[in-house]
C-alpha cells in the first residue's frame, strides 16, 4: 500500500525520526530525511538504500524558516517526487522555570516545534490535495497534554501542535488527506539523556520507551485510512 511511496521525515538524523524513517523505508517507503546538520542524516540514507532497496536521500533545513521551507519542499517534489506521508518530528527542548525563562528559549521552542510543523504542513499541503491523498504525523508530547514543570514552552508548542492537527484534519480531511498526532512520553534518545531516575517511577509499565515503539505508532497511523485528527499516546501510561 505504501511501497514506493515517499515519506518526508523532519529530525530524521537520529532518534525517533530515524526509529520512524527506517519503519517507513521497511514497509518499502522512499524517504526524504531533513535535519539541520547534513551528515548525520546522510549516513541514516546509506543505511537505508543499503537494508531496505529504498531511494532515501538528506536534505539540510531549518524547519522554523518558511522561506526555507518552502525551498526544501520545493526540492524534495523535482527530485523525489510529492511526498505521501509527512512526518513533522523535528523538536527541540529549552526547559526552565517560567519566572526565569529568556524570550529567546521561549521563541526557539514555539518556532521550531510549532512554527515548524506549520510551515511543512503549508508547503506540503498545496501537493497532497492535488493527490486527493496522504498524511500527516505530528510528534507531539504528553507535556502537551498534561503540562510539566520546567517546560512551560515546550507543553505550550506541544499544545499548540494538538490544536494543528485537529485543525488540518477537519480541513484536508473532505479531500482524502488525513492528520494525526503521536504524543510520546519518555522515550530514549539525545533528548532524554538527564531525565532523572526517579521520574522513571512514575510511569506504569516501569520504563522508558523506544524509539521503535514511536516508530511503531506512526507505522500505524501511515496505514490507518479511516483514523484522523487521532492524539495516540505513547506513553508506558503516565499520562492515565
Ligand atoms: P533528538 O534525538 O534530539 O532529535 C531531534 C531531531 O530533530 C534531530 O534530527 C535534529 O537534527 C532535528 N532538529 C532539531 N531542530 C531542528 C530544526 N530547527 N530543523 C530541522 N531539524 C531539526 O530528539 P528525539 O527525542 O528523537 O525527539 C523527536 C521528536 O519527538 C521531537 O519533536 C520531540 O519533542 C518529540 N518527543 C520526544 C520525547 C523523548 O522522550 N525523546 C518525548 C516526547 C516527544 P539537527 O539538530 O541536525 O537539526
Amino acid at each position: 500500500m505504501l511501497k514506493g511511496k515517499l515519506a518526508l521525515i523532519t529530525g530524521a538524523s537520529r532518534g525517533i525520526g530515524a526509529a520512524i524513517a527506517h519503519r517507513l523505508a521497511a514497509m518499502g517507503m522512499d524517504i526524504a530525511a531533513v535535519a539541520r546538520d547534513i551528515e548525520p542524516a546522510r549516513a541514516l540514507c546509506r543505511k537505508l538504500q543499503e537494508q531496505y532497496s529504498v531511494r532515501a536521500v538528506a536534505y539540510s533545513c531549518d524547519v522554523a524558516s518558511f522561506q526555507g521551507t518552502k525551498e526544501l519542499v520545493r526540492t524534495v517534489q523535482r527530485e523525489l517526487g510529492t511526498p505521501w506521508i509527512l512526518v513533522n518530528n523535528a523538536g527541540i527542548t529549552r526547559d526552565g522555570l517560567v519566572a526565569m525563562m529568556g524570550e529567546e528559549a521561549f521563541d526557539a521552542v514555539l518556532d521550531t516545534n510549532l512554527k515548524g510543523a506549520f510551515n511543512m504542513i503549508r508547503h506540503c499541503a498545496p501537493g497532497f490535495l492535488r493527490a486527493k491523498g496522504g498524511c500527516i504525523l505530528n510528534i507531539g508530547s504528553v507535556s502537551g497534554l498534561m503540562g510539566n514543570p520546567g517546560q512551560c514552552n515546550y507543553a505550550a508548542s506541544k499544545a499548540g501542535l494538538v490544536g494543528l492537527t485537529k485543525s488540518v484534519a477537519r480541513e484536508l480531511a473532505p479531500r482524502g488527506v488525513r492528520c494525526n498526532l503521536v504524543a510520546p512520553g519518555y522515550i530514549q534518545s539525545d533528548m532524554t539523556k538527564e531525565i532523572p531516575e526517579a521520574v522513571l517511577g512514575n510511569i506504569p509499565l516501569g520504563r522508558m520507551g523506544s524509539p521503535q515503539d514511536v516508530a511503531e505508532a506512526a507505522a500505524y497511523l501511515a496505514t490507518a485510512t479511516y483514523v484522523t485528527g487521532a492524539v495516540l499516546t505513547v506513553d508506558g501510561g503516565i499520562s492515565m
